[in-house]
This record gives structure tokens, sequence and C-alpha cells, in this order.
């Protein structure tokens, strides 16, 4: 919180939120809500949210989860039945291989990057989350971003990577490749619950895995170049000092190209 008498003005946070846009984000200015200075803040208004129908069916708000000074951070699509219950994102099987894949490709667990989703609150029987639902949480997920300030964003899966991009492409075009994301860079690659339904022995696996070691290397070569020594301290250890996993995927020479 900011000391009594420096509180600024709605108008000119407004100000300040609509100047700090980036490529790929266009929130309508007026759904940005100008109040919300932290993450902590955001989450605690988050929690109350009634912007869209999801509200009705959810137990409780799935904010996100994670380091708030994070370099790396992740997108996924929505809560599951799991996330809905305990508060947490990817906390089921997804997470579970998100978490497994964290440790064997970039050698940290989830605490030392954050994670979110697209939408907040459980669409009832897992659907997709609706257009309107996505429009409404948004600026949810702008200001996380905004406030955490990645170097590298993961994208996981196709509802992602569209609305960060702003595009209608696909993950299986869209991926394999950075994309410049304002001070940072998209790197796109499947959702684990697809990964998981292709199996281990998959395309997706050797994909996603490939997708990591990418965002890895992005994190030591950004153009910020906080993570080998600017201005906080690094939240992951140079691509050199990992691992089996990343050994492996090399070594497979496989990457996947099988659509979500
Ligand atoms: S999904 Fe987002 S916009 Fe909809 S009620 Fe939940 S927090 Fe609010």
């Amino acid at each position: 919180m900011e000391p009594p008498g420096t509180r600024r003005s709605s108008s000119q946070l407004a100000e300040e939120a609509t100047g700090s846009r980036r490529p790929g984000i266009d929130v309508p200015r007026s759904t940005i809500r100008p109040v919300v200075l932290t993450l902590a803040e955001l989450g605690i208004e988050a929690s109350g949210c009634t912007r869209c129908p999801l509200s009705a069916g959810r137990t409780q708000v799935v904010f996100g989860v994670g380091d708030p000074e994070a370099d790396l951070m992740f997108v996924g699509e929505g809560p599951g039945h799991e996330e809905d219950r305990l508060g947490e994102p990817f906390v089921g099987r997804s997470g579970q291989l998100l978490d497994r894949l964290l440790r064997e490709e970039l050698g940290v667990g989830r605490d030392r990057v954050y994670i979110a989703n697209v939408v907040k609150c459980r669409p009832p029987g897992n659907r997709d989350p609706r257009p309107e639902e996505i429009v409404a949480c948004r600026p949810y997920l702008d200001r996380q971003i905004e406030l955490i300030d990645p170097q590298v964003i993961v994208t996981l899966g196709n509802f992602a990577t569209r609305l960060l991009l702003g595009t209608e492409a696909g993950i299986t075009s869209l991926r394999g490749r950075a994309h410049p994301f304002g001070r940072a860079v998209i790197v796109p690659t499947y959702h684990p619950s697809y990964v998981l339904r292709a199996g281990s022995a998959g395309e997706p696996m050797a994909g996603i895995r490939a997708d990591l070691v990418r965002a890895h290397e992005h994190l030591a070569e950004g153009p910020r170049q906080n993570y080998l020594g600017g201005r906080r301290p690094r939240t992951i250890g140079p691509p050199g000092q990992i691992s089996q996993g990343r050994a492996s995927s090399f070594a497979t020479g496989r990457e996947g190209s099988v659509a979500r």
C-alpha cells in the first residue's frame, strides 16, 4: 500500500494503466480497474468478482499462484474440479505434469514461477470458457502480467495463446518459436491436459519439453538481462545447470506436431 497522501487519483492511474499497455493486450479502457495497485489487492478484488456468469457455479476464484516477481509466467485456460476445490491453478493431473516438467526442464518448483489462467472461475462441466467470459475476465490477467512483469510467458494451449497473441491461429502453427510481447516474449506450447491425453511417448510431450527449453533459453537471453543479474535477483538458473530432462528431450530430437 502507498503511504497516506501519496495515492494517485483514479484518472492518473487510468492513464498509467492504459499508457503501459503492450502489444497483444487490447482491453477496453472502461474495463480496467485503475484503483487496484498490487497483486494482492487484485486477488482480493477478484475473489468477490461477479463480472461473468461463471461466478454462479464456482466454489472459489482461482486467481493465481507463485512468485509475484517471477521471470517466468504460465497462463493456462481455466480451473478444473480440483483447482476449484483447492483454489490453486494446475493442481490436478495436468498440474502434476507441469510440476514434473518444471523440475526436469528448468530445475525449479512452482514457487519460482507464476501460474494463472485466462478465466479465474471454473466453467461448469469443464467446458471451454465462452468468449464473453474470457472478455470479462481479461482485465485480471492483463493486470497480473503488468504487475508480475515476467520476462517470458509460456501460454498453455489454444485459449491463452490466441488471447494474448490476438490471433485465431492454432497452437500447432504458433508454437516452436517465441513471439514478442512488450517487454516479454510469449512461448506458446500445448496444454498439459492435451499432452497427457497423447501419452508420454507422444509428439506433444516432446513438443512441450522443447518449448520449455526454449523458454529457458529466452530467460537467459531476454532483452532485459534481469535473468543474468539485472535489477532484481534471477529466479531461475542458467540453462547449462539443467538437467536430465533437458538432455533427454534434446536426445529425442522430436517436437510435437499434433494440434490440440
Ligand atoms: S471468471 Fe473472471 S470475470 Fe468471471 S466471475 Fe470469475 S473472476 Fe469474474
